[in-house]
């Protein structure tokens, strides 16, 4: 990331049902080790994962809900466990809270959450609307859309960040437009995953704060900020039924700086070159055939770039990637490690392979009869059905 010019992340790291300060710190001193700014939760979630999708607790036989990854811990020892970390990191590398997503958690987790963010004055990374499914999960569970469920409990506030929004209706657009609530759109995970193109274009219209982001790894693959940009732009052109286009290269651009910086509540430090604020910046070699020749530099930025012409990378005014290459940890050294951890953690997939095939199964079922479920209409019809016959829109859709 830092390479590909990014000097500020969000990283929601989900280590288990598990409480292990130890683990956690590991990660929050790999990125004060690299220089990078960044923003870390550890994703916490209190239902039975079967709870969390609509038909799944009906179809399931009683021994596959006895999964190793069960929370057997109180809503107390989370608040501890995060109360502690968030008191220790709180500088460029900082501790934030995520409560993985609303329909996950029991209301004593996202009370909690919200009210220790509030003490601390910190975001809330949530999950919220990802998917279609998601969708019918709140009216199943709420009998209210998501976001409507939120604002009447006080989880939309301008400290909430909203990750991928894809399915947020007009109506709830005003009510996250109205708390000052962020969303964070992934168009590359999106895409690949199929859950959705975001409304984006609608939700500028509305004054929403859309900053942009990457997901994970398995999610997207590159972390790349050019790819999201530049996709930003593809995905609020689609399905527009007007003439004007607001997400162009400037509001990519503004996207995947200003608008990350105050959906962090960090509008007054970073987002921008500017006297006052932290040094935090990217240098790119403008001789490259994505700026060379010269026409427009935020349209070659934006739609050109790939990450190649970063050069000089700088975080919090220290010099962190010189002509291409990291200048305080050695690259070989920690890539030979990480290639000398790969089987441990290729075990550890297998491991997890034998569960995950029992289950399939009945995720499906699950999720064929959520498609089937009456509730669903609004979201099967919302689907683009192009090149389905008339009739079979619901055959177009395929991820949870
Ligand atoms: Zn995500």
């Amino acid at each position: 990331m830092l390479r590909g010019g990014i000097t500020t992340i969000v990283d929601d790291i989900h280590f288990g049902n598990i409480l292990d300060q130890e683990l956690v710190e590991a990660a929050l001193h790999a990125y004060q080790d690299l220089g990078i700014r960044a923003e870390v939760s550890a994703a916490w979630s209190d239902k039975p994962f079967y709870e969390c999708v609509p038909h799944l607790k009906d179809c399931l036989p009683e021994e596959l809900k006895q999964s190793p990854n069960e929370p057997q811990i109180t809503v107390k020892a989370v608040e501890a466990f995060w109360r502690s970390l968030a008191t220790a990191w709180d500088g460029r590398v900082r501790f934030i809270f995520s409560p993985s997503a609303p329909h996950r958690c029991t209301p004593q987790l996202l009370e909690m959450t919200w009210t220790l963010a509030e003490s601390f004055q910190r975001p809330v990374l949530v999950h919220v609307l990802e998917t279609r499914i998601q969708a019918l999960t709140a009216h199943r569970l709420y009998q209210m859309p998501m976001a409507k469920f939120m604002h009447q409990r006080g989880y939309m506030t301008n400290n909430t960040i909203i990750a991928h929004g894809v399915w947020l209706s007009d109506e709830e657009l005003e009510l996250v437009a109205e708390s000052g609530a962020s969303v964070i759109h992934n168009p590359a995970c999106n895409l690949k995953q199929g859950s959705g193109v975001a409304p984006i274009t609608t939700m500028i219209r509305k004054g929403v704060n859309v900053g942009l982001g990457t997901d994970n790894n398995n999610g997207n693959d590159t972390n790349s900020m050019f790819d999201a940009m530049r996709l930003a732009t593809f995905t609020g052109a689609a399905g527009l039924s007007d003439a004007s286009y607001p997400v162009d290269s400037e509001c990519a651009l503004h996207m995947a700086t200003r608008a990350g910086a105050r959906a962090l509540g960090r509008e007054t430090e970073i987002g921008s070159i500017e006297i006052g604020k932290q040094a935090d910046f990217s240098l790119l070699d403008l001789s490259t055939s994505a700026f060379f020749p010269m026409n427009d530099v935020t349209n070659q930025f934006v739609f050109c770039e790939q990450g190649q012409s970063v050069k000089d990378v700088f975080v919090a005014g220290r010099h962190l990637i010189q002509d291409g290459h990291l200048t305080h940890l050695d690259e070989a050294d920690l890539m030979e490690e990480l290639a000398q951890r790969m089987p441990a953690m290729i075990r550890k997939i297998e491991g997890g392979r034998p569960f995950a095939e029992r289950l399939h199964p009945f995720l499906v079922e699950a999720y064929e009869r959520c498609v089937d479920d009456p509730w669903m209409k609004p979201w099967v019809h919302a689907h683009n059905s192009l090149g389905l016959p008339p009739g079979s829109a619901s055959d177009g859709i395929r991820k949870v």
